[in-house]
């Protein structure tokens, strides 16, 4: 069942750079996808319009099927994780993460703090609860934005170069948390790398971006069989 389909689609911004042509991509149900490309082949762009974050110059986007109005309905939450940290700096982690839960109206039962408490541990920040963004380092910035993500249990969990600032360590353990939490709830996933390790480690699927004008060029099935840790 197809959870995302892109079609035909073409981005040309404002002044005048084509950031994709003809982008063709249909994303299924339980799928791990990697956009894979060099810098400025139009991966963020395509991943934000995957998000209705930005629009399309020509073509079309369909999520579960339908136009974006369907967002946000029972089985369809959508998470994005932006490049850099986007915290609120005025508010605790705790906080910070609470808050796709609280514009959910998830309320106050101890299964919101559960899953808050859950989200911190999966991201090694137990402890850190009452810190503010500015007391953490920019990988701990990182986690908790990443914990704000999954918190929500999202359906189609989109996220942009989300490792790329991490410390070494911090990406290989998160990169662990993402593929067991991809296996044990059956999330479907697209996101941006210009690793290819992390593209074929992590992902069922790698699709790969040539820069100028922004095509997609190659569209890898990762092997069931590929030993993953
Ligand atoms: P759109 O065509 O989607 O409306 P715009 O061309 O108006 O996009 O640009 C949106 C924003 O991105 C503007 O604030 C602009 O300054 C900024 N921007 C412009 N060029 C770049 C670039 N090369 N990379 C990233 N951001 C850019
Ligand atoms: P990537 O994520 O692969 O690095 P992007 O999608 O950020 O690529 O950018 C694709 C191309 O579009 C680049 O040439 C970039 O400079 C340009 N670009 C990105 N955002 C904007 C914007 N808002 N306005 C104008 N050009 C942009």
């Amino acid at each position: 069942r197809p959870v995302l389909q892109v079609s035909s689609v073409d981005k040309i911004y404002g002044n005048g750079t084509v950031a994709l042509k003809g982008a063709d991509l249909t994303v299924k149900q339980g799928e791990f996808v990697s956009l894979l490309g060099p810098s400025g082949c139009g991966k963020s762009t395509l991943l934000r319009i995957m998000a209705g974050l930005g629009q399309v110059t020509t073509g079309n986007v369909r999520w579960w099927e339908q136009d974006y109005g369907v967002v946000g309905s029972r089985g369809r939450k959508l998470a994005f994780v932006f490049q850099n940290a986007t915290l609120m700096p005025w508010a605790r982690v705790r906080k910070n993460v609470r808050l796709p839960l609280d514009l959910e109206h998830a309320g106050k039962s101890e299964d919101v703090e559960q899953k808050i408490d859950d989200a911190l541990g999966m991201v090694g920040l137990k402890g850190f609860d009452n810190s503010f963004p500015r007391e953490l380092s920019g990988g701990m910035q990182m986690r908790a934005s990443i914990a704000r993500a999954m918190v929500t249990e999202p359906n189609l969990l989109l996220m942009d170069e989300p490792f790329g600032a991490l410390d070494e360590m911090t990406r290989n353990k998160l990169n662990d948390d993402v593929l067991k939490l991809w296996k044990e709830k059956g999330w479907t996933i697209v996101f941006v790398t210009h690793s290819v390790y992390e593209a074929v480690y992590l992902s069922s699927r790698v699709v790969v971006m040539a820069a100028r004008p922004g095509r997609i060029v190659d569209d890898i099935a990762i092997e069931e069989s590929y030993p993953r840790s």
